[in-house]
């Protein structure tokens, strides 16, 4: 049911399915915020030419179904895959033998950037998953069978990718994990379980972290591919969400799952490694696709609450409103201006690992802050289903949670301050 009041349709308009009008467009719009995206020192003509190649695939063939996606609790990964995948958007980063286009990160994060235009946290968090999530340590160390079979179908968006690392018993604690992979001949077999896997009910494959030894936790796990469809893989049950409705969060079991050997990916022992390398492609991802909902959100916010009226003026002139909305948006700038010091880091070869967790920690309460500021500000309309705003409020909480707690940036961050306590004896 479609709530309607006088005034209000031109800002609710774009998001129940309805007709964008030319305004509701602009509230949507990431080159409506005040900083454009222009103003980064790290991108030029070619990362903008990426950003317009996505927004075209965005505004016609995402954005669209979105609110259906939503409703119906899944959206189609593999249709949505090949899009990307035939623009070339897939392997941004990844080497061109296997269809990629061998550029640096920075790419992938104006692409990210972007894809933060998407009307939902969802559809992005799915692309991310398999951009910069799932194929970064197999496109940097994994043997040339794998970047066959996984990489390169990947890239072309024939197939879709999940990463496997969070278990029933240990999320934050990765060290913990207890699916193991043992070898027998020249296989593996592989038993556990794991929990909270984004695109798990419609993966082909899954970059899966297990025990493959008995060493000390940080040396005794690995990565490696695995299809979805091997023998006694079981897909337990679809993790019904309070957000992120239209992605598929699937619990997986693993019973006697025999692989090759060689589907390690890279070298054996070495996965908790190569995971805590591929986290900070995850987070950099994570943070630059909260930079453009929250832009969206504070500009649909001004919108509104210039037309509507309270106490015989507009809510925007209340000081309290329009400096509160100044506040969120010199906030959103500043940790915009931070990714670009991580990325710029990141791409000259540096350890980001610091900055990254900061960046994460900060756009994990930022985003928290900015849309439960700016639904306050949308009355009774920002406790509906019909606006933007509230979807944001919902899916956006993912952020303090996901690829590593506030808590566990702050104690990474801890770690570089030199105030971490030893752990208890
Ligand atoms: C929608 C969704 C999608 C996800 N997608 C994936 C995916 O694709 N692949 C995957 O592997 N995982 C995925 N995850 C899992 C996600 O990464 C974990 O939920 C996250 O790492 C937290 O782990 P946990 O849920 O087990 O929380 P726990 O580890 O049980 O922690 C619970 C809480 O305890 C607190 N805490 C934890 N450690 C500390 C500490 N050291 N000090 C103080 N407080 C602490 C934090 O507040 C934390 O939120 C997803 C989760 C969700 C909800």
């Amino acid at each position: 049911m479609m709530l309607v009041r006088p005034g209000i349709n031109k800002c609710i308009s774009g998001f129940g399915g309805r007709a964008l009008t030319k305004e509701t467009k602009k509230c949507f719009s990431l080159n409506s915020c005040h900083f454009k995206v222009s103003a980064c020192p790290v991108y030029g003509e070619d990362h903008r030419e990426i950003q317009n190649t996505l927004k075209k695939i965005i505004d016609q063939d995402i954005n669209p179904h979105v609110d259906q996606w939503e409703a119906d609790g899944a959206f189609p990964a593999k249709e949505v895959f090949k899009k990307l995948g035939n623009a070339g958007l897939l392997g941004i980063t990844k080497p061109t033998e296997y269809g990629g286009s061998a550029l640096d990160f920075s790419y992938s994060v104006a692409a990210n950037e972007q894809l933060g235009a998407v009307h939902c946290g969802a559809v992005p968090m799915a692309i991310a998953v398999q951009t910069d999530m799932s194929t970064p340590a197999l496109a940097r160390v994994g043997n040339d069978r794998l970047k066959r079979e996984f990489l390169a179908p990947s890239i072309a968006g024939d197939l879709v990718s999940c990463l496997g690392v969070s278990e029933p018993g240990a999320g934050s604690d990765v060290a913990s994990i207890k699916t193991r992979a043992e070898r027998k001949g020249d296989d593996l077999i592989i038993n556990g379980q794991k929990m909270w896997i984004t695109n798990g009910c419609q993966a082909d494959w899954i970059c899966l972290l297990a025990n493959t030894s008995a060493g000390p936790p940080h040396r005794s796990k690995s990565l490696m591919c695995v299809p979805m469809d091997t023998k006694g893989i079981t897909i337990a049950k679809r993790i019904d969400k309070m957000g992120m409705r239209s992605s598929d969060t699937a619990q997986i079991f693993f019973e006697d799952v025999r692989v090759p050997a060689d589907s390690i990916i890279g070298e054996e022992g070495m996965g908790f490694t190569y995971q805590m390398q591929q986290f900070q492609e995850e987070r950099m991802a994570g943070i630059a696709l909260s930079l453009a909902p929250m832009d969206l959100i504070i500009n649909q916010t001004i919108e509104y609450a210039r037309q509507r009226q309270a106490f015989g003026r507009s809510i925007l002139d209340n000081q309290v409103v329009h400096f509160t909305l100044a506040e969120l948006q010199t906030e959103v700038e500043l940790l915009r201006s931070l990714l670009y010091r991580a990325v710029e880091s990141y791409v000259a070869g540096q350890d980001v690992t610091e900055l990254v967790s900061m960046g994460k920690l900060k756009s994990g309460r930022l985003v928290r802050e900015v849309s439960d500021k700016c639904l306050q500000f949308w009355g009774g309309m920002g406790f509906t289903n019909e606006v933007l705003v509230s979807r944001m409020y919902r899916d956006l909480r993912l952020l303090s949670i996901g690829a590593g707690a506030d808590e566990v940036m702050l104690g990474i961050i801890c770690k570089f301050m030199g105030t971490l306590p030893a752990p208890a004896r």
